[in-house]
């Protein structure tokens, strides 16, 4: 069985860019509309000799109802599933109360999660991610996934632990 890492966070994070640029699909459906990838999608990633499968969620928006309660659904479920979370917050937005209510979550669910600040480029990291500590998480993560930077070292961070 391939180790299966689940993006999750809120709508517009970026969490299809992650996934595309991981598994090189273009399949994923990327849109400056929030929320329009609204099931889970799986595809498989590499890094040097090793396989993992990624899973790309509809996002949690804290506000559960109608179609948002069926994307909170499915990535509860990719939660559930995954060996590896990565939670993804935006940098440029900062925190957000669906951020807290994922990050509750995943505080009780006992997985190995990360917390992963995406659209770092052009800020400063250690600025971008000082909003994230207080959330109680792992020690935020900056990368910047429509460019790629700190995607490498993200996957070998985090696959190195299982
Ligand atoms: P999702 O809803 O979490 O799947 O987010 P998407 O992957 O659809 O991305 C939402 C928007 O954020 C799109 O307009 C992306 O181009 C943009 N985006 C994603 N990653 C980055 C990044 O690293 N930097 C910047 N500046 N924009 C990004
Ligand atoms: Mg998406």
């Amino acid at each position: 069985m391939l180790p299966v890492i689940a993006l999750v966070g809120r709508p517009n994070v970026g969490k299809s860019t992650l996934f595309n640029r991981l598994t090189k699909s273009r399949d994923a459906l990327v849109a400056d509309y929030s929320g329009l990838t609204r099931d889970r999608k799986y595809g498989e990633g590499r890094l040097g000799e090793r396989d993992y499968m990624v899973v790309d969620t509809g996002g949690i928006s804290g506000d559960e109802d109608g179609i948002d309660y069926k994307m909170a659904e499915q990535s509860l479920l990719a939660i559930d599933e995954a060996d590896i979370v990565l939670f993804l917050v935006d940098g440029r937005a900062g925190l957000n109360p669906a951020d807290e209510m994922i990050a509750d979550h995943l505080r009780r669910c006992e997985k190995e999660s990360y917390m992963v600040v995406n659209k770092t480029d052009g800020l400063d990291p250690d600025v971008a991610m000082s909003d994230f500590y207080g959330l109680g998480l792992s020690e935020p993560l900056p990368i910047a996934a429509s460019h790629g930077r700190g995607v490498t070292q993200l996957i070998e961070h985090v696959l190195q632990d299982i």
